[in-house]
């Protein structure tokens, strides 16, 4: 029987193990622990709802949509107008970064950017990630085959990783080599570390001199609170040739569930044929943008440009504390158990070594049987992850406060 060849590089992923191991481990416990009260300390979702200029600026988008005068049908694939400019004046000229309104692709996702950006790039590009990683950058380039097979330890063939660990504070090192592509994510998710000023520097001119692309996922920036700390990689002079950005609503604003998201593409930054002829990313990624996507709802972007309002940008800022007060106790409080934690100081994310020298999964299972607490294992996120966990601070109050104590109580 004639079957239709699939994509073999599928066959080369490790079988997305992480968060369903993660599941299946609290499933079973649950199952024989019905009285158990479980708290959730490692999702990577926020808790709380959407802020009201928000939700305001929705209802009446959708009031626009039910009139035949204001009803609107598909709209610019790169986003609204409107929204484009209250992105690049507010996310960016505000801050002195020279980006113009079209150099804005809006988006129903950061993920799916950072995945579909690969569509520009030729296949024989060396990429490089830093380990520990956001598990999105390396599968991407796995399924688009840019990768030979996997070890035992997962790592992938033709991938270099940067090895970030306690010496050099969990901030990845420059590579030794040259490569083309290179995934940065700061605020880091999982260490919640973050980059500063002079690292960040030292990265663009690294790219410039070596004619590398940086892919920089900036889902986290409004969990800076030192204004010493770039928020943006454009904040870097000559950044304009040599990286994309990806920025998110979803941890800004609570959008994980609405979906929006937009990429950088600035018309500086160029790329190569085989024959050595330059040619703008920027009109590749508005060919393929335009082509393959539609744009996202115009009630979204409504509710998205309602975050640059005066009120919009006071309640987002304040959903944000929260959840940075929440990082900050988790942050103390396990350095009052002797542990020495990383980040949650300008991310959502704490990266903690675990206690004895105990293993990612074995101190997961600790928590998980004796505290009733669900972490998530450093070792999910790559080699130099062993030893570590993640705690969220995406949470009630009350719940971090719990789990504190009973965390306290078992290390
Ligand atoms: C949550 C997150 C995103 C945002 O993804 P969306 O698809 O926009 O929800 C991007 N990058 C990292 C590292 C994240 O943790």
């Amino acid at each position: 029987m004639p079957m239709a060849y699939i994509n073999e590089n599928f066959l080369k992923l490790k079988a997305g193990y992480l968060f369903p191991e993660i599941a299946r481990r609290v499933r079973e416990y649950a199952s024989t622990h019905p009285e158990a009260k479980i708290i959730r300390m490692g999702i990577g979702d926020v808790t709380e709802p959407l802020v009201p200029s928000v939700v305001d600026a929705m209802h009446r988008a959708v009031s626009e949509m039910g009139v035949r005068e204001t009803f609107r049908g598909y709209g610019p694939e790169q986003g609204y107008d409107f929204l484009r400019s209250a992105i690049a004046s507010g996310d960016f000229r505000s801050r002195g970064c020279e980006v113009a309104d079209d150099e804005i692709f809006v988006s129903d996702g950061s993920k799916c950017d950072c995945a579909n950006i690969l569509d520009i790039l030729g296949g024989d590009n060396v990429v490089a990630v830093s380990d520990p990683v956001y598990p999105v950058y390396v599968d991407t380039n796995v399924m688009a085959g840019h990768t030979g097979e996997s070890d035992a330890s997962g790592e992938y063939g033709g991938i270099v990783y940067l090895r970030a660990n306690a010496e050099n504070g969990f901030l990845a090192p420059l590579p030794r080599e040259r490569v083309d592509v290179i995934y940065l994510c700061s605020p880091n998710n999982p260490t919640g570390t973050v980059m500063d000023r002079k690292l960040l520097g030292d990265w663009v001119r690294y790219a410039r001199e070596h004619d590398s692309i940086i892919f920089f996922d900036a889902a986290y920036e409004a969990y800076i609170t030192d204004d010493s700390i770039p928020h943006s990689i454009y904040e870097i002079e000559g950044a304009r040739t040599c990286a994309i950005e990806f920025r998110s609503f979803s941890k800004t604003a609570g959008f994980t569930g609405i979906r929006a998201a937009y990429t950088v593409v600035p018309k500086t930054l160029e790329g190569r044929t085989r024959g050595g002829k330059s040619v703008r990313l920027y009109d590749l990624w508005m060919r393929r943008h335009t082509t393959k996507f539609n744009g996202i709802s115009y009630i979204v972007q409504r509710g998205c440009e309602a975050t640059y309002s005066e009120s919009g940008r006071r309640e987002t800022k304040a959903r944000v504390a929260f959840y940075l007060e929440n990082a900050r106790l988790i942050r103390e409080g396990l350095s009052r158990m002797g542990l020495k934690p990383f980040g949650g100081v300008h991310a959502p994310y704490v990266w903690v070594q675990t206690p004895g020298g105990a293993s990612s999964w074995s101190f997961f299972d600790r928590l998980l049987n004796e505290a009733q607490v669900v972490c998530t294992p450093g070792s999910g996120f790559g080699r130099s992850g062993e030893g570590y966990i993640r705690l969220s601070a995406f949470n009630g109050r009350s719940n971090v406060e719990e789990a504190l104590g009973r965390i306290a109580r078992v290390v």
